[in-house]
């Protein structure tokens, strides 16, 4: 039989907030750990968006604030909760108010790229939290607005996002600054060699709650590839968008620039679009996921970086414009649908030179995905090429059916057909620049047989540079 929240020694107050808010049963990873954290143990979560894991922690820190009833002091929040992203950051106070509505707390939300007074006022007058992105937090608490001295509940979230973001080492000196006699929860969708340093150094007679590893969220989402050329992308972005049944859309794309191109494209062709990415102000960003949450627009544009946060539920479809660089970004981007337990699905535009980024993820995942031919612009060329170049793979993972009808064309016997019917490709030897969200610049060159080799590739999700990095102001002493 499973448990409900009413078997859980949580506190009346935050029962009912449950009830109004439609929770009946505890995730897995709530189950797992509010009793040990409401005990006071240290936690290790290993479990991503989707899982609930927000209300796993801010249930016990909501309970332990009742129970404390205290007033907030100035300047000395006793919980605080570390995200990597502004609307995750955004995400998590919301939730934190929906569970604790009918708690006497106060909170604050600290990011960059907004001025810093509000949330200087803020803590001159006092919260029990602080929700905070890693270098914003730094800035205040070097200017004496912040002080982590009464500490007693510390949340790390999304600790692996915080590596690749390349805040980890604000993230060590904030946690150099936490008083010794605390509890701590540290959530991590997955826990490579310096993340499991720092949650080994974090804490201290942990608990430890592993939920469905990030390949898992695959599972629950419908997922095909469509092999197409990339002057072709465009148009069959337009075909998938024309189907009704495809109502609410989140749609990746790599660059910035990328996504503000086909956005704009997008409502010129009369399409209800908007763009989410790095370079946009919070309030922008902030003011499209409403819309996007609201059903006011049907398809967002997002990149990688502006995309970690989106926690909209009834995303119906998630659309790939571009073959993600890193695999772990793909699982992200698609569990971007199939949220709380739904079904989702996710449809990856691949061409010719994205095969080597879909044959990592698969790996990744442990699957092949399988190919959907049933469109007018299958690209004979990358169906070519995948079939070629698919033999690390294993053969009892990619199923006969998936085979590319294409497959008899002629390759190795001198012919130049290869390329025939791919305008797009365009044969030059001159190197083309992309930027990426973070502003990280990726060269490709074009060989001579027309081939894009990329030269030092850089993933966008390391070197961050436009996003929650430190400006310091002057110290200004209060
Ligand atoms: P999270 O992983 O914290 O981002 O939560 C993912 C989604 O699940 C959010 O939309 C939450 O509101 C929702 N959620 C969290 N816990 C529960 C629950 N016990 N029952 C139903 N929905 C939940």
């Amino acid at each position: 039989m499973s448990i409900k929240f009413s078997d859980l020694p949580i506190i009346p107050e935050i029962q009912s907030a449950l009830k109004s808010l439609d929770y009946l049963t505890p995730t897995p990873i709530q189950a797992e750990s509010i009793p040990p954290l409401l005990e006071g143990r240290d936690l290790l979560g290993c479990a991503q968006t989707g899982t609930g894991k927000t209300a796993a922690f801010a249930i016990p820190l909501l309970q332990k604030i009742q129970q404390l009833g205290k007033y907030a002091t100035p300047y000395q929040p006793v919980g605080l909760i570390v995200a990597p992203t502004r609307e995750l950051v955004v995400q998590i106070a919301e939730n934190m108010s929906a569970i604790g509505k009918h708690i006497k707390f106060r909170q604050t939300t600290i990011f960059g790229g907004v001025g810093q007074r509000p949330q200087v006022t803020a803590l001159a007058k006092g919260v029990h939290v602080v929700v905070a992105t890693p270098g914003r937090l730094l800035d205040l608490i070097d200017q004496e607005y912040c002080s982590l001295a009464k500490l007693q509940y510390f949340v790390l979230d999304e600790a692996d996002r915080m590596l690749d973001m390349g805040f980890m080492p604000d993230v060590q000196k904030i946690v150099r600054l936490l008083p010794r006699n605390r509890q701590s929860v540290f959530l991590s969708a997955t826990m490579p060699a310096p993340i499991e340093k720092l949650a080994a150094a974090l804490l201290h007679n942990h608990v430890t709650v592993m939920v469905t590893p990030p390949s898992r969220t695959a599972d629950r989402v419908k997922q095909t590839v469509m092999f197409v050329d990339r002057g072709d992308k465009r148009k069959l972005l337009d075909q998938l968008l024309s189907e009704s049944s495809r109502t609410r859309v989140l749609v990746f794309m790599r660059t910035k620039h990328g996504a503000d191109r086909l956005y704009k494209s997008l409502v010129d062709a009369g399409v209800s679009a908007e763009g989410i990415h790095g370079g946009r102000s919070q309030n922008a960003r902030q003011r499209v996921l409403n819309s996007f949450r609201d059903g006011e627009i049907r398809v967002l544009i997002a990149t990688d970086v502006a995309s970690r946060g989106i926690d909209i539920d009834e995303i119906s479809h998630v659309i790939n414009y571009d073959v993600p660089v890193e695999a772990e970004a793909y699982v992200h981007r698609i569990g971007r649908t199939a949220r709380a337990g739904a079904s989702g699905e996710s449809i990856t535009l691949c061409d010719g030179d994205e095969l080597k980024y879909l044959r990592e993820i698969e790996k990744t995942i442990g699957m092949a995905i399988p190919i959907d031919r049933d469109h007018p612009f299958h690209s004979v060329d990358a169906a070519d090429d995948e079939l070629n170049q698919y033999s690390n793979l294993s053969k009892s993972k990619r199923p006969q059916s998936q085979r590319p009808r294409s497959a008899k064309r002629g390759r190795g016997s001198g012919s130049t057909g290869s390329n025939a019917g791919t305008p797009s490709r365009k044969k030059s030897s001159e190197p083309t620049k992309d930027r990426t969200d973070d502003g990280a610049v990726t060269q490709r060159r074009r060989s001579i047989s027309g081939k894009v080799r990329k030269i030092k590739p850089r993933p966008p999700s390391h070197g961050n540079k436009s996003f929650g990095k430190r400006s310091r102001p002057k110290s200004k002493k209060r």
